[in-house]
């Protein structure tokens, strides 16, 4: 709930309006896990809450951690249904990489997500949950976990398919009686759903992420369908319209497939499609997906593949690859988990 929200609660409750605050406070700030815990306010009111709400944090049904540190966690999200979230530690910095529905409407044909199907819409409640219910203290025997200082909509799902729980959301993350944070720690990563792209670019300041992935267009209509509804030559020119030169920032993200997409010439289209919009291009090694025909390609092509572009003054860079030994690729665990990966 945002702040007007929670005002009408304490309106229903008869409670005085300033409760509001207190109870934002309560729920994002001090994170406590129920009514009881709230104790500036009477337990009279406590309980009245109790009776009409709940404070609806549920923490991981699973986790598993990664050698390198990287721990991916299992929330329930109801009727038996399962969503990721990652958490990646990089130094200083504490990402984690949240989902927003239960499966996804965009069958990318190299995605494990996109194989499940659509299953749900995460509630914002459901999205929150993931940022406040991972574990701020290790189990026994683990490094502790640092403070989260970014949050990215790249999990299971397309965040803009799901724009209202997602926009909540960013307020909540960042509004002053909420979680207060930059928006410039928040990225929300899309294939470029028009219209909802648009409406992030003009309700919120966050950083955008775009997967490309091929700048040829039939190439990518068969590996990403959302091709055809919202041609990427559309998008970046939409793109074109907005300021990422200073405060906010661009990525455009780009799996490599070995003889698919890792050549000179594609090298040459994405640059043509870029067209001098200021942005910095993620080159992302690709994890097997079973029962999908394609390969990561080698170290030497990433490389050639990231100098061709910065010789074009492009910056580029190869995203660390992070958790392989746990599956952290969007998908691939709760697809295990539920049984459901074909593969
Ligand atoms: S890559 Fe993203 S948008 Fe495509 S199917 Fe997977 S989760 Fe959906």
């Amino acid at each position: 709930m945002n702040l007007d929200e929670l005002e009408n609660v304490v309106k229903r409750c008869g409670m005085p309006r300033f409760t509001a605050k207190q109870l934002a406070q309560w729920l994002y700030e001090k994170r406590v896990e129920s009514f009881a815990g709230m104790t500036n306010i009477s337990k009279k009111n406590q309980e009245k809450l109790a009776q009409l709400y709940i404070v609806g944090r549920e923490a991981p049904k699973h986790s598993v951690k990664s050698k390198d540190g990287t721990v991916k966690y299992l929330f329930g999200v109801g009727s038996g249904q399962v969503v990721e979230s990652v958490y990646i530690p990089d130094h200083d910095r504490a990402t984690l990489c949240v989902s927003s529905q239960s499966g996804c409407k965009m069958n990318c044909y190299f995605c494990a997500t996109g194989k499940m199907g659509f299953k749900a819409q995460l509630s914002a409640a459901q999205i929150v949950n993931q940022i406040l219910s991972i574990p701020p203290k290790p189990e026994k025997g683990h490094e502790p976990m640092h403070e989260l200082t970014n949050i990215v909509f790249m999990g299971m799902g397309e965040p803009l398919d799901n724009f209202k729980a997602v926009e909540r959301v960013i307020e909540i993350l960042t509004a002053p009686w909420g979680l207060a944070w930059s928006p410039k720690r928040i990225t929300v990563s899309t294939v470029g759903k028009l219209p909802e792209l648009k409406d992030l670019l003009e309700k919120t300041q966050v950083h955008v992420a775009v997967s490309v992935h091929t700048a040829e267009t039939a190439q990518r209509e068969s590996m990403m369908p959302a091709q055809k509804a919202f041609p990427i030559s559309t998008i970046m020119k939409l793109l074109s319209g907005y300021d990422f030169a200073h405060q906010r920032r661009l990525s455009l993200e780009y799996i490599l497939w070995r003889g698919v997409n890792d050549d000179v010439a594609h090298a040459d289209m994405l640059v043509k499609l870029i067209n001098r919009i200021p942005c910095r291009v993620n080159l992302i090694r690709f994890h097997k997906v079973d029962g999908v025909d394609l390969t990561p390609c080698s170290e030497e092509r990433m490389q050639m593949f990231r100098n061709y572009l910065n010789g074009k003054g492009i910056t580029a860079t190869i995203r660390a690859s992070r958790g392989e030994d746990i599956m952290a690729a969007c998908g691939m665990l709760a697809g295990k988990d539920k049984g459901k990966s074909k593969n």
